[in-house]
């Protein structure tokens, strides 16, 4: 069977490295017992071969492009393949335990497969993945850095993440116009939040809109009570979103929230 043919629209870059494939895989933290793990976008299938050899594992694989499921079928028949959209999967349904995700990412999608992970994030334990190594970077950056943004304070909040290696152009074909890099995710321990999800991430999305400005300004619309007695909370909006830790977001937001239905502006 003929190799697939890249799609751009699909982010298609076939990984031609077995070093670097292997070296993905082996990113992964498994134990010895029963591993349940999600790769997305296989292609012809490159990662998920060493995936396959991993012990114990219970892989499954979603995969949209029609072409590489045909080119799966017939090389690695033995595979689960979901075949559709990994945005408009139910990320629940997919295992019934707990399980780890890895993938070298459509990088035109990448922003959105990790606000889908976050919605399911007691069902995500792990993810390792490759994408573009800027948003790597961005992902993996500490509060006062300049490249920290939303999906920084988001994915911080319930992972700890790491930034493994950078990987060139060179090692896919084609050989996309950007650096790339693997990182890994790894649920912590943060069950819920002192406040209301929806406001805490509508708090860290308008903080970064305008992220020069101080918060109390960037979060000027938001009706809000003025003055909170021994509420701290002036030492949260004197500063810029880049300046605020995962954890000051949380405690910025649950204070907020409790001076809301005062109806005053900041
Ligand atoms: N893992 C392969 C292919 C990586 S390229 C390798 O390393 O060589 C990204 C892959 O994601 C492609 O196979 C592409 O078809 C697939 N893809 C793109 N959009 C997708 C989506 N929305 N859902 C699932 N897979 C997708």
């Amino acid at each position: 069977m003929q190799p697939v043919k890249p799609k751009k629209f699909l982010g298609q870059h076939f990984l031609h490295d077995q070093r670097m494939a292997e070296r993905i895989v082996q990113s992964l933290q498994v134990g010895t017992s029963p591993e349940a793990v999600l790769e997305i976008g296989p292609g012809m299938g490159v990662l998920t071969r060493y995936l396959l050899q991993l012990p114990a594992v219970n892989l499954k694989v979603i995969e949209l492009d029609r072409d590489s499921v045909a080119y799966l079928k017939a090389h690695v028949p033995e595979l689960e393949i979901i075949e559709g959209d990994f945005l408009e999967l139910a990320l629940n349904k997919i295992f019934t335990q707990p399980y780890s995700i890895i993938g070298n990412f459509p990088y035109n999608i990448s922003s959105q497969i990790f606000f889908s992970i976050l919605n399911y994030r007691n069902q995500v334990k792990q993810v390792v993945c490759m994408l573009q190594k800027e948003v790597a970077e961005r992902i993996a950056a500490p509060h006062g850095s300049k490249t920290y943004g939303i999906l920084s304070v988001l994915l911080q909040t319930f992972y700890r993440v790491e930034f493994l290696f950078k990987v060139p152009p060179g090692v896919f074909n084609p050989p996309p116009k950007v650096m790339s890099a693997v990182i890994r995710l790894t649920r912590n321990d943060r069950v819920s939040l002192p406040c209301d999800e929806d406001f805490f991430v509508q708090v860290v999305k308008q903080g970064f809109n305008t992220r020069r400005k101080t918060l109390r300004n960037a979060l000027k619309n938001l009706t809000l009570a003025a003055h909170l007695p021994d509420s701290g909370l002036a030492t949260f909006l004197d500063r810029r979103a880049e300046q605020l830790s995962p954890d000051d977001f949380i405690e910025l937001t649950t204070l907020l929230q409790r001076g809301r239905g005062n109806n005053q502006t900041l």
